[in-house]
């Protein structure tokens, strides 16, 4: 295969670019896509899925303009819902209409799930996933403390699960199926 991108035929740079399926995506064309998308969303999509994706995003940026949220639960990620439009966005940055961040749908919520996540040091970290049913992103998961690693006894570790249970509780119990794994 040449060095060039299969979206937009520019050339590749040493790092930041994604093998799809059927192609390879440059890293600018990897920063419009959703930051969701793990390097296995890459591998599943061809360049026509990928170009689906581009086309989703564009779409997005509109929607995410007018999303103005009637309630914000800030944490190293915030989660900013609009319960009477059926929309929420989960961003890392305040500035999420510039991000792209995408708007995301009650109606498509599986699951969420509070995950303990055991490293190889045997410490933990607090992961907060969100299972979908929308073919564009159906898995969003992200880590609740601050910083990697922490002992089970620590305070840290209590108020990242805290900050972890008001996420959730953001939620209603008619928005989805909750799930809570500890
Ligand atoms: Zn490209």
């Amino acid at each position: 295969m040449d060095n060039k991108c299969s979206i937009c035929g520019g050339n590749l740079t040493d790092f930041g670019s994604r093998d799809l399926k059927d192609g390879i995506v440059c890293r600018y064309c990897v920063k419009k896509a959703s930051p969701w998308l793990s390097d296995e969303d890459y591998l599943k999509k061809d360049v026509k899925a990928f170009r689906r994706h581009l086309e989703y995003r564009e779409k997005n940026q509109k929607k995410v303009d007018s999303f103005e949220p009637q309630k914000t639960i800030e944490g190293k990620y915030s989660i900013y819902l609009n319960r009477n439009n059926g929309e929420f966005v989960i961003s890392k940055r305040k500035d999420y209409k510039k991000d792209n961040a995408d708007v995301l749908y009650y109606k498509d919520i599986k699951d969420i799930s509070i995950i303990e996540e055991k490293d190889q040091t045997g410490n933990y970290n607090l992961l907060m996933q969100f299972r979908l049913k929308n073919k564009e992103l159906d898995n969003v998961c992200f880590r609740v403390n601050e910083f990697p690693g922490l002992e089970k006894e620590s305070k840290e570790y209590k108020s990242a699960l805290d900050k972890a249970y008001e996420y959730l509780n953001g939620f209603d119990e008619e928005d989805g199926l909750v799930f809570v794994e500890v």
